[in-house]
């Protein structure tokens, strides 16, 4: 009789299947197989220190396939659920006061790719039309919490896709009206509205959303709005706000920047943005030109719904409109140019894909509090040195978060453990 192989069925707790896909991230391990060959050591303090995190009793640690597996169960919604429970944990411990403008929480929007494939890879991929190739891509809508620190927390998500695709899709790919960003935005918004119904937010993004759809949008939100102004987006707005300017020439404010840069702001209130049914939005409008000491000359202009005074021109621009850039260099590039690997299929099966879209950005959310925080701050002035210079760079952090991980024993938390107090950075 051939033997028969017992292969015992260990059930996991999800919340140490939800460290262990967290710690994928939060480590940089940059693939799932990974997982295997740098926390499956049964010689190490990983499985003890996993269960610490997780308050669990597990005897054995999974393999990469059990947390795939897994997150096909629990979906994408409950992480979801997750990142806004942190968050909201961080406003209401005032944490992010500091960062706010005006009173409000600056939350940068934009789209960016997500992942991409030669052949359609599912019923939602977006499809772009190339001379040689189509492309099946898979995009996202994201709002971040933004500061001049350089923090760029994931707040929201609304996944770029298609609902339904006609027939002949892929030929047709122009002549139907696929997902793109606006339409996202309009899911986004209101969904951020019932995740943070009392936060005051202030919303910037590029030149994009300066149309009155989306100003309407924020507007019935109760938002603020700090917009990129282009001429070519809202033509007669700009040739109104230019002759505002002229009209008030004393609403001017200069200010001399400690590198030698001059920066002159002019702003004018009253500005029209038409909308629909002859309806019409009366914006503030802010104008910077900015000289650097070389002599280059760069100019920059936003729309508001903000009271621009004398007093508030300098923090709605730096906290509001020029933080916008933060959601693309500290969001997006960093997320894709760094082992967190945003672009890499960490799963084929599309609900999968978005669970860990969400343990990315839950970790990538501790990787900055720890990075930009006091703890690591004060360890390095222990032994007389800044985080730069005791780990060289701030990349090499995840290296040694992945050491510790698997060389110490995490201490026991219980409820005589003292609560500790993390600061974050002011400054980038
Ligand atoms: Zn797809």
């Amino acid at each position: 009789m051939p033997e028969t192989r017992f292969v015992p069925f260990i059930e996991y707790h999800k919340r140490f299947l939800v460290w262990w896909g967290l710690l994928l991230f939060c480590c940089k391990l940059g693939s799932r197989r990974q997982l295997d060959f740098d926390l499956r050591d049964a010689a190490t303090q990983v499985l003890a220190n996993v269960n610490r995190l997780a308050g669990t009793q597990q005897r054995t640690l999974p393999v990469h396939d059990t947390l795939d597996h897994f997150l096909g169960h629990l979906g994408a919604a409950p992480l979801a659920a997750l990142r806004t429970q942190m968050i909201r944990r961080l406003i209401r411990m005032k944490a992010l006061d500091r960062l706010r403008l005006l009173g409000c929480f600056v939350i940068a929007v934009d789209g960016t790719g997500h992942l991409h494939f030669a052949r359609r890879h599912c019923a939602q991929c977006l499809v772009r039309h190339h001379v040689a190739h189509d492309v099946y891509l898979h995009m996202v809508e994201e709002a971040k919490l933004v500061a001049p620190n350089g923090i760029a927390l994931s707040v929201g998500t609304a996944f770029i896709e298609n609902a339904e695709v006609p027939a002949r899709a892929d030929r047709d790919a122009d002549q139907w009206k696929q997902d793109c960003e606006v339409a996202a935005l309009k899911r986004l918004l209101p969904a951020l509205k019932r995740a943070y119904p009392q936060t005051p937010f202030c919303l910037t993004g590029d030149a994009l959303y300066a149309c009155y759809p989306v100003i309407e949008l924020v507007e019935a939100q109760g938002w603020a709005y700090v917009f990129t102004f282009k001429p070519g987006r809202l033509p007669a707005a700009w040739a109104e706000f230019q002759t505002l300017l002229r009209l008030h020439s004393e609403q001017t404010r200069r200010v001399m920047l400690p590198d030698g840069t001059q920066q002159v702001y002019r702003w004018a209130s009253g500005v029209t943005v038409e909308a629909r049914h002859n309806r019409l939005y009366s914006v503030n409008a802010v104008h910077c030109a900015e000289t650097t000491a070389a002599g280059t000359t760069t100019t920059f202009a936003w729309l508001t719904n903000l009271p621009v005074t004398r007093d508030t021109v300098v923090e709605i621009t730096t906290k509001g409109g020029r933080c916008r850039w933060k959601i693309d260099n500290e969001g997006f590039n960093l997320q894709k140019n760094s082992d967190l690997n945003l672009e890499h299929a960490y799963s084929l099966d599309p609900e999968r894909l978005k669970a860990y879209y969400y343990l990315l950005q839950i970790a990538h959310l501790i990787l900055q509090l720890l990075e930009r925080g006091s703890l690591l701050r004060q360890l390095a002035r222990e032994v007389g040195k800044t985080p730069r210079t005791l780990w060289g760079s701030l990349k090499n952090i995840a290296r040694r978060l992945l050491e510790s991980f698997r060389y110490h024993l995490l201490p026991p938390v219980d409820a005589a453990t003292p609560r500790i107090q993390i600061r974050l950075n002011d400054t980038s």
